[in-house]
């Protein structure tokens, strides 16, 4: 099997001067666990340009969407943020990744905790018909610096609650929970804030955090990863999944931390 295929951009929208979404066609033989990531990625001088990204589109369905930043030198998004629709983009053949409900115990609430694009690979797990079935409620927190870098902020208030097939689903178990970093906001702060001091529990009539009721899914930057998981291990009692395979009351991308 070839390393790559080549897909055809089908759509791309540009939320702010700094995040971007495309979409794009998916190769038939492409199978994925919601969460995992794939190495996209354009020809350059003859040879692929590759970078991970995590697939934002759900498993269930027929395109890859991908949410991306534009680092202003980055090697390829300096490029990647330029596309068009029905130009081609390189997809790995070989999706991987930590980021699973495989390997969470069972439990009763579910928080995915992301800042920045880490919010990627739960777009995907949100649409996750099993996530669902596995948890009576999924807390999504999306922390960042601006209120314009709240991407997606329909797809959780209206879109999904709307869906044909998980809005049902959707109103009843997610709760979508944004925090804004740098300027005056509802939730103003860091996301470790609101669960270390209470207000997220206090505001949405949930108890706080123990091993026996909640897990919980990490994507952000490195500092962000090393907060939260510091905040679960050791102020939360939870147990990270050490490693696929393995279950655990947290997961992580470990791709981030090897990197
Ligand atoms: C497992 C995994 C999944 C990833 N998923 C995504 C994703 O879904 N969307 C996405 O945009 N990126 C994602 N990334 C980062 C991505 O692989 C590239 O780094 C990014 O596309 C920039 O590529 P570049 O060649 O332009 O710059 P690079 O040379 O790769 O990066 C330059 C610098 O930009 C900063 N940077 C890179 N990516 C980000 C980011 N996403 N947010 C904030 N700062 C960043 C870092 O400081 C980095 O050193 C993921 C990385 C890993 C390891």
């Amino acid at each position: 099997m070839a390393a790559f295929t080549t897909e055809k951009v089908t759509h791309v929208y540009h939320w702010t001067p700094a995040y971007f979404t495309f979409k794009c066609t998916r190769s038939e033989s492409l199978r994925f666990k919601n969460g995992q990531f794939v190495m996209v990625g354009l020809m350059n001088e003859g040879k692929p340009l590759m970078r991970a990204y995590s697939i934002s589109s759900a498993n269930w369905e027929e395109e890859l969407e991908f949410f991306s930043i534009k680092v202003p030198d980055g090697p390829l998004t300096s490029r990647l943020q330029h596309l068009k629709v029905g130009d081609e983009v390189l997809i790995s053949a070989k999706p991987t990744g930590t980021l699973i409900l495989d390997d969470l115990n069972p439990g009763k609430n579910l928080y995915l905790l992301s800042t920045g694009t880490g919010i990627a690979p739960f777009l995907s797990v949100t649409k996750d018909p099993d996530a669902y079935e596995q948890f009576e409620k999924i807390i999504l927190m999306h922390g960042v610096r601006h209120q314009s870098d709240l991407a997606y902020y329909d797809r959780f208030l209206k879109e999904l609650p709307e869906h044909e097939y998980l809005g049902d689903m959707v109103k009843e178990k997610l709760i979508y929970y944004p925090v804004v970093s740098r300027e005056d906001y509802t939730h103003h702060g860091r996301i470790t804030d609101f669960l270390i001091n209470g207000t997220l529990f206090d505001e949405l009539g949930l108890p706080p955090i123990t091993p026996e009721n909640d897990r919980a899914m990490i994507c952000g930057g490195p500092d962000m990863l090393k907060s939260c998981v510091d905040m679960l291990t050791n102020h939360f009692g939870l147990k990270i999944s050490p490693k696929t395979g393995v279950r655990g009351d947290f997961v992580i991308e470990r791709a981030f931390v090897d990197q």
